[in-house]
């Protein structure tokens, strides 16, 4: 499982074009190794502390340019969209109870396309993903 860095993002937004601003880099740095798939809110949140000027926009437009130059992906699980350095192939785990969203390594020499059909006549498969929902391993013992 890798996570893209700080480099690889602040990468994204050189070949996107952007200029590097404090705050783009902070962006950045606040998303790279993040395995916790946080929203444009979460991160705006984190940041504001230190950039009390940040807007929602400057976000949005970093978090677009990084997904353009897969320095992230965006993740659909329902609710806002979430954003996730990790851009290799990976399933998701989502708890219900607490909230986590916990990554899913594919098991080695599984390709997530090859042989898979769909039922749905004439639909040409591209990529499989999979959500496990249920409950974390801490909720589990928990409950
Ligand atoms: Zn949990
Ligand atoms: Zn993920």
């Amino acid at each position: 499982m890798v996570l893209n860095t700080t480099a690889d993002l602040v990468a994204g937004l050189k070949r996107a074009g952007l200029k590097l601003t404090p705050q783009r880099l902070a962006i950045a740095e606040c998303l790279a190794g993040d395995g916790t798939h946080p929203t444009a809110q979460e991160l705006h949140q984190r940041l504001t502390e230190r950039f009390p000027s940040m807007s929602m926009a400057t976000v949005y437009n970093t978090l677009s340019a990084l997904t353009r130059t897969a320095g992230c992906r965006e993740l659909d699980l329902g609710g806002a969209t979430r954003f996730d350095p990790n851009v290799t192939p990976h399933d998701h785990a989502v708890c219900e109870r607490c909230g986590a969203i916990r990554d899913v390594e594919l098991s080695p020499g599984y390709d997530a396309t090859a042989g898979e059909q769909c039922p749905l006549p004439g639909f040409r498969v591209e990529r499989i993903e999979r959500v496990y929902r249920g409950l974390c391993a801490q909720c589990a013992k928990a409950a």
